[in-house]
């Protein structure tokens, strides 16, 4: 029957990222010894702090709908927060709470794009960029990258790219899957371009700007030319450990924000009203409350560059930020192990999963396809039981 299915869901692409993630929990239900290393999600436990204002707030009986677009004094907590981290000036009307940075992306997506429109994606690009271009039935133009450039576009080819049917770029750094963080002085290069370009709009995702190791971050729309046609993502998942609580929310001009919350009022209604009271908390605590994960997933960085860099034909760069590792590993291809032949990094996915029970996700779901993404938002222990059993099925 799946015939009848709707064209838009026949068309659209599982997400690797959550498939693998259950692929792997699978497998382990069924007594397998898998070590998931591909989800990108910090395995912390919700500081107590955070928790705390969430049982307050089911005590304080907060159980009814919230208004769509999020409590005012959550609206207020995340203006303070983007003029105290970002230095952006944003009123209460111009932000909209969603179920997680991934429906504030949708939301943004399905009102600003017609069908026919083109979306550029700088590769490599967070799996979910692509699939909600193609549910709003318009076109995504990848702008390629490689290790060789630690991943990152140039002016000249983000020029190269544009047409007159470009309508937005998704942009994100700190980037999911390679960990790349692009300078202010190269986030300016890339708006010199788009200046030239009025009617193109910047999704700018920077949903790991804490997660980032020594690096500063910047936003885009603190370029004053692009504060205007800047919708800023961010959420509380990755910086919080607060992955299920499922709250996003976007900074936007005050037409796009109203667009989004009309959107979202006829999809979903309000987020959580639990969850958003606690993310009035993790957002006024002082940043350095989560210092010590970020600090974890820098020595876990290091650990997992130095173990990978034992294998060879693995081909590394050095991420600065986020917690994964994009290796190059295209000079697998083309050769047998074990009796596998391995053609592409999805079937280099596949033969590590089988013969090393290690979850990654291959590259080509991220727009690049000579790279695995690996996650290192898991305990060191993993980490190293993980690369050694990677290094014994290759050898
Ligand atoms: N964003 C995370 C990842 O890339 C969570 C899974 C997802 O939503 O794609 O692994």
């Amino acid at each position: 029957m799946s015939q009848h299915l709707s064209d838009r869901i026949q068309s659209l692409p599982t997400s690797a990222t959550l498939a693998m993630a259950a692929k792997a929990r699978e497998l382990k239900q069924q007594g397998k010894d898998i070590i998931g290393l591909s989800l990108g999600e910090p395995d912390f436990n919700t500081p107590e702090f955070i928790k705390d204002a969430a049982i307050q707030a089911v005590q304080d009986n907060y159980n009814s709908y919230s208004p769509v677009d999020g409590y005012g004094e959550l609206k207020d907590a995340i203006c303070l927060k983007f003029k105290r981290d970002n230095n952006l000036e944003y009123t209460p009307s111009q932000i909209v709470v969603s179920t997680g940075a991934k429906q504030s992306i949708a939301n943004i997506a399905q009102v600003l794009l017609n069908p026919g429109d083109e979306v550029l994606l700088p590769a490599p690009y967070w799996v979910s960029y692509s699939a909600i271009t193609i549910l709003c039935e318009a076109t995504y133009v990848e702008i390629p990258s490689s290790i060789d450039t630690d991943f990152k576009i140039t002016p000249e080819q983000l020029e190269a790219a544009i047409t007159p049917k470009t309508k937005m770029i998704f942009f994100n750094s700190p980037n999911n899957p390679s960990g790349t963080i692009y300078t202010e002085k190269e986030y300016r290069a890339l708006a010199a371009v788009l200046e030239k370009h009025p009617n193109i709009y910047i999704l700018s995702d920077e949903i790991y700007e804490h997660i980032s190791y020594g690096e500063e971050t910047f936003s885009f729309a603190a370029i004053p030319n692009m504060y205007d046609r800047t919708i800023t993502v961010n959420g509380v998942a990755k910086a919080f450990a607060m992955t299920g609580w499922r709250i996003g929310y976007i900074g936007a001009p005050e037409w796009i924000a109203k667009a989004c919350t009309k959107m979202q009022g006829q999809i979903t209604s309000g987020a959580n009203c639990i969850a958003q009271r606690a993310t009035i908390t993790a957002l006024e605590a002082p940043v350095s409350s989560i210092n010590y994960m970020v600090k974890e997933f820098h020595s876990r960085r290091d650990l997992i560059l130095k173990l990978l860099g034992e294998i060879e034909g693995f081909k590394l760069n050095v991420p600065k930020g986020a917690f994964y590792v994009f290796p190059d590993i295209s000079s697998f291809f083309g050769k047998t192990i074990k009796g596998t032949k391995i053609d592409n990094a999805s079937e280099f996915a596949l033969f590590i999963l089988e013969h090393a029970n290690v979850a990654t996700v291959t590259g080509e779901a991220f727009g690049a396809s000579d790279c695995i993404r690996i996650s290192y938002a898991a305990s060191e222990e993993n980490i190293r039981t993980a690369i050694s059993r990677i290094k014994e099925a290759l050898r």
